[in-house]
């Protein structure tokens, strides 16, 4: 191992990326990007890393944010009870830890939205406790490594790969370790593997077996499923009819504009006038269409048919009547620019800003 270990360093030391959270490894920082990075490409987590830092510099200035400024500056990230979750977390160790972000595991691991693998990243990479950092590149770099032939998310072949992703980690340099094999992973170790490039090419089974191709083992693939749905602008005096999601509903406490599935032998603009009557006790009708918005989630591929509306009765100097929510907590009625201060779905956002040039 001790060879293996220092060609993964010395390989890290000339390949590594310079990321903005590599620079003094600040415990607030290991985390704030581990958690970001979860499901988001790099370059992406990196421009929100870096605007995140600049609003929320240390964990005080995050626990006495308010939820609505974390969800907008967490938007497009998706997955917001991250968000929510991270907020609360800074707000535990402003208050039970003294503002200082705790060093013990079992202390991290406490934290809201800290699971196993957040906790020994956070531990290892900010306090260097022997600990290995197994996120999805660590998996494919370890099962083709040492030829882990099972699917490598479930059991027994996730153990498998924990317990040579630990036998790797060396006493020293901790940090650089977990980071390099992460890296490995990212650059070289990658779906259609580099091996020419690669520091460990010696040591890997599965290349001298000839099966690179054939690991990691997937799981049973997610089934994606199609959704149609529509969504409606309705204007009156020139102000944008929003409502606040509930909580605990997906995308909860997050801004939209109202709407819902389409039902079955529905068409799109009876579905909107439908869903407008349900939600908002609003009577409306179709004036614009804003044509098709796709956006694709974790389970679920959305087409959203989007439209402009107006009240039914007369375009209005004044809404008639407040609305009745059902789907909402809150509702506003704002000038085009305020929808850019608003924490909203990626879908929706898309949509604003597809109607902000036009209004
Ligand atoms: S030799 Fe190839 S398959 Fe093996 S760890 Fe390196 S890049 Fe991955």
């Amino acid at each position: 191992m001790p060879h293996m270990q220092q060609a993964l360093l010395a390989w890290f030391a000339t390949h590594k990326r310079p990321l903005p959270w590599r620079v003094s490894y600040t415990p607030y920082e290991v985390w704030i990007s581990e958690i970001m990075l979860q499901q988001t490409q790099m370059e992406r987590g990196v421009v929100y890393f870096r605007r995140w830092m600049e609003r929320f510099p240390n964990i005080a200035t995050l626990a006495a944010a308010d939820e609505e400024t974390v969800l907008r500056y967490w938007e497009g990230l998706g997955y917001y009870s991250r968000a929510r979750h991270v907020l609360a977390a800074a707000r535990r160790i402003r208050d039970m830890h003294g503002g200082v972000f705790p060093a013990r595991l079992e202390d991290i691991r406490a934290l809201p939205g800290v699971g196993p693998y957040t906790a020994g990243a956070v531990a290892s990479i900010a306090f260097g406790e022997r600990l290995p950092c197994v996120d999805a590149n660590v998996e494919r770099v370890v099962s083709r490594l040492f030829d882990v032939d099972g699917p490598v998310k479930q059991e027994p072949a996730a153990g498998t790969i924990r317990a040579w992703a630990l036998r790797l980690v060396p006493e020293n340099h901790v940090r650089e370790h977990n980071q390099a094999m992460m890296e490995l992973g990212a650059l070289v170790c990658r779906k259609k593997p580099r091996c020419g490039e690669c520091p460990l090419a010696r040591y890997c089974v599965s290349l001298h077996l000839g099966i690179t191709d054939q690991r990691p083992v997937p799981g049973k693939k997610a089934v994606i499923t199609p959704v149609t749905a529509v969504t409606g602008v309705l204007v009156c005096a020139g102000r944008i009819f929003v409502q606040k999601r509930l909580p605990g509903a997906v995308w909860a406490n997050l801004w939209e504009f109202p709407g819902g599935r389409v039902e079955q032998g529905e068409r799109p603009q009876e579905a909107i006038v439908r869903e407008y009557m349900e939600e908002t006790g609003f009577a409306v009708r179709v004036v614009a269409t804003y044509g098709l918005i796709r956006h694709g989630y974790t389970t679920y591929r959305l087409r959203l048919h989007c439209f402009g509306l107006e009240f039914a009765d007369a375009p209005a100097l004044q809404p008639p009547a407040p609305p009745v929510l059902t789907a909402a907590t809150q509702y506003q009625w704002v000038l085009p620019q305020g929808l850019q201060d608003l924490a909203m779905p990626a879908a929706h956002r898309k949509l604003a800003d597809r109607i902000y040039t036009t209004l």
